[in-house]
């Protein structure tokens, strides 16, 4: 694994959650890694983001080192409620199932890349942006630019595109995702102070717009709401007004009468979901650069952070190259559909902005009734556990059941009328 002077095991283009993950992950397997990010401050964060990260991260969480640091800045151990007319309040209570951490991304992206830069084998080189891949076919790197314009190449054997959403790499390599359109667009705003106090996240699906509220460190909770397209005009001409409106009119609303608003209200409109194929010779995509997915599930931080220890899992021991390194990339590619592709499907699908269906609707009521669905439909929320834990013929039995009884029921009340 040892690397010519100036040449990297792994070159990393991004130093956000999945690229510094990736990076202190990989160095700790021996490997040397360079880190590229165009930001040039060290504490650098994202601001488009509602940093709920779920219960199926914490294990990388923990093989990071990062707990400890995120517990000592007060994170939130979270947990979720959620609403739906079907069902009213469902959740499972604290302590009943594993929790994620929610805590602001302005907190969080510098621990985390302090981290990742003070792990030995990793060269953060910040202020830099790539701006093209060496090599023809199989990349053997990167080539970066400074703020100067002055550009360089970094040699690698393998390359890593952790560079988000609008991924580079992806277009320069070219590995082309697949799109998905988002029927929703979202506003969001930071609140101290919110009662009734809580540190539990909540969910509002109202069908077929939604809203959420998550509490972070420091009693701050982010409000977003999530409007149908339909209503982008209405929303417009009173952005303020629209946005307090409907966080008002929620089933057990937040008093927002005593709160104070701590930020702007921040908006995104275009959000597609896009899913791509996560490696190919000689180059990896972790992150949102691999999926990007709907935020009203609370997903993309969490499978940030389990892509690239996925990706470190698979190609570490491979990192001398050629054909075994190739190998090891098509085992991640594969890990990575296998666990994503299916969440990926349902939540993108949802994303449209379609109504509930009937069959939801019958889910939500039976989750709301019996346990044993409901550390199911928790399972998969926290996407600890594939959305095919759904069709396990154990959970579709007390579907059925439950279907059941509700038939009897009404024919026994019809025959008693
Ligand atoms: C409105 C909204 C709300 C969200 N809420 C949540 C939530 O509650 N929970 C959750 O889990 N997820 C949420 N997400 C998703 C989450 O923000 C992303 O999934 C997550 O940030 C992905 O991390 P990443 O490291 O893959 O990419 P990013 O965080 O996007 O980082 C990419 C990095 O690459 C760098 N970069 C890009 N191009 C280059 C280049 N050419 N050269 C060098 N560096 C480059 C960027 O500067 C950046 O540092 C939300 C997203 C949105 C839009």
């Amino acid at each position: 694994m040892s690397a010519h002077a100036g040449d990297f095991d792994v070159a990393i283009v991004g130093a956000s959650i999945a690229g510094c993950t990736a990076a202190r992950l990989f160095a700790l397997r021996g490997a040397r890694v360079a880190l590229i990010e165009r930001q040039p401050a060290l504490d650098a964060y994202k601001t488009v983001c509602t940093h709920f990260i779920q219960s199926s991260a914490t294990p990388t969480i923990e093989k990071l080192g990062l707990a400890p640091l995120l517990d000592a800045r007060g994170a939130v151990h979270n947990s979720i409620d959620m609403w739906t007319r079907y069902s009213g309040w469902v959740g499972l209570s604290d302590g009943e199932a594993p929790y994620g951490y929610s805590i602001t991304r302005r907190t969080l992206d510098p621990i985390l890349r302090k981290l990742a830069a003070d792990t030995p084998g990793v060269e953060l080189m910040a202020g830099q942006t790539a701006v093209g891949l060496v090599g023809n076919g199989r990349p053997v790197g990167v080539r970066i630019e400074d703020r100067a314009r002055t550009q360089r190449e970094v040699s690698s054997r393998l390359v890593v595109a952790a560079d988000g959403r609008d991924s580079k790499l992806a277009r320069l390599a070219p590995v082309p995702g697949r799109v998905k359109p988002h029927g929703r667009f979202f506003y969001f705003a930071y609140w101290r102070g919110l009662r009734p106090f809580t540190t539990r996240s909540r969910v509002w699906l109202l069908d077929p717009d939604c809203a959420y509220t998550f509490p972070m460190e420091d009693d701050l909770t982010v409000a977003l709401v999530a409007p149908h397209r339909d209503r982008l005009p209405e929303f417009r001409s009173d952005l303020h007004g629209s946005y307090r409106r409907m966080l008002s009119s929620l089933p057990d609303a937040p008093r927002l009468g005593t709160a104070s608003l701590e930020s702007k209200l921040l908006g995104k409109l275009e959000l597609p979901n896009v899913f791509r194929r996560a490696a190919r010779p000689g180059l990896a995509f972790v992150g949102d650069a691999a999926m990007s997915a709907d935020p009203v599930w609370g997903v993309g931080c969490g499978w940030a952070l389990q892509s690239a220890d996925w990706l470190v899992e698979e190609t570490a021991d491979a990192l001398g190259g050629g054909s075994e390194l190739d190998a090891a990339l098509e085992r991640y590619q594969r890990v990575h559909r296998r666990r994503l592709l299916p969440h990926y499907l349902m939540t993108s699908d949802f994303a449209s902005g379609r109504p509930i269906n009937p069959l939801e609707g019958r889910l939500f009521r039976a989750v709301a009734r019996d346990t044993v669905l409901r550390r199911a439909f928790e399972q998969v929320g926290s996407r600890r556990r594939s959305p095919a834990r759904l069709l396990d013929p154990r959970v579709l039995v007390r579907l059925t059941a439950r279907k059941t009884d509700a038939l009897s029921d009404r024919r026994r009340s019809a025959a008693a009328a």
